[in-house]
């Protein structure tokens, strides 16, 4: 870090602070009663009955926080227990492992299939895909982001430096482990102390990088805005990261429907003769069906590992230990958008 970045670094820190102030949006009494009523009176994650005369003894809560982009509407309010809704909090489900192995599997699919649907109408950064690309090829893009858990941070890009963070938290969730993996070890950036924030920094010309990885790793980034100058855009397809779509249609056009022109798309290739089309298509899928096999036996390996962690049965893993082997299983899977 250089001497004059520390300055930014904390103006940055304060800008993201603010930014992630929203308040909170209220439910009436009235719509926690009806959500309560209609779920017959069970923790949605633990099932335990709750009391109707109590209600300072559950909550009625989004299956996935409004704090990570999700519209805060009736259908995905969900009414937990309170250890389960202090558990949870306001992060993802699946950022909250224990509760899925202590549940039984049929449980746990209804809360996730809820979130899937929540997370379809939450702000989506765009894929690698040209326009009209088909709808299954985009949406399985992002059903692919979906499987990691939701996490919100900023970003912000200076000429010579850029910053990632988020406001720091009593704990750290497994998004927020994960992200940190990736910058620090994947992207080797520079964690700068702060007491209130997670903050990193890297040079300008690994930013994009970056922030792809993040938002493949299903990170929601928010653009800050500093009164320091910012980098230069170049016509790199990437420079898009702070647009976000909430339709799936304005998503594959890569553009909103008052919008004329859409997003830049990374470059196609070359040649158009039909032969070099067909030939590039067979090798194309070929290295994707290659690439997902590789990946299959890379996850399966690394849950494997951890299940003997958490169960006990392996000690468990320092963080950089921990770290080197959640990258490696990461290799096949997210170089996808970059
Ligand atoms: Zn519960």
């Amino acid at each position: 870090m250089t001497e004059t970045s520390a300055p930014l670094a904390s103006l940055f820190a304060s800008a993201l602070l603010v930014a992630n102030d929203a308040p909170r949006h209220q439910w009436s009494e009235w719509a926690r009663d009806a959500v309560a009523a209609a779920q017959h009176h069970c923790c949605a994650y633990c099932d335990a009955p709750l009391d109707a005369m109590c209600p300072q003894r559950w909550s009625v809560q989004p299956v996935i926080s409004a704090s990570l982009g999700v519209p805060a509407a009736s259908e995905f309010l969900r009414v937990a227990c309170k250890p389960c809704a202090n558990a949870k909090g306001q992060q993802d489900p699946l950022a909250w492992p224990e509760w899925q192995r202590r549940m039984p599997p049929e449980r746990v699919e209804a809360v996730l299939a809820l979130r899937r649907t929540a997370l379809l109408v939450a702000p989506q950064h765009l894929t690698p895909h040209r326009p009209h690309s088909p709808v299954d090829a985009v949406k399985e893009h992002l059903l692919a982001r979906f499987a990691h858990p939701r996490f919100r941070a900023w970003a912000w890009r200076g000429r010579e430096e850029a910053f990632v963070g988020w406001p720091m938290a009593r704990s750290i969730h497994r998004s927020t482990r994960e992200a940190m993996a990736v910058l620090l070890y994947g992207q080797r950036a520079t964690r700068i102390p702060h007491p209130k924030a997670v903050l990193f920094a890297l040079p300008s010309d690994r930013f994009l990088e970056a922030v792809w990885a993040l938002i493949e790793l299903h990170g929601w980034i928010c653009p800050v805005s500093l009164h320091a100058e910012p980098a230069p855009e170049s016509d790199d397809w990437r420079e898009s990261w702070p647009h976000t779509f909430t339709s799936l249609q304005d998503l594959r056009r890569r553009r909103r429907a008052h919008e004329r022109q859409p997003l830049p798309s990374p470059p196609r290739d070359q040649s158009q003769s039909p032969s070099a089309v067909s030939h590039r298509r067979a090798y194309a899928k070929r290295r994707e069906a290659e690439r997902r096999h590789r990946d299959a036996v890379a996850q399966a390996g690394y849950r494997s590992r951890m299940g003997h962690v958490d169960a006990g049965r392996l000690p468990p893993l320092a963080f950089e230990d921990w770290a080197e082997l959640y990258l490696d299983s990461l290799l096949h899977r997210l170089p996808r958008a970059l």
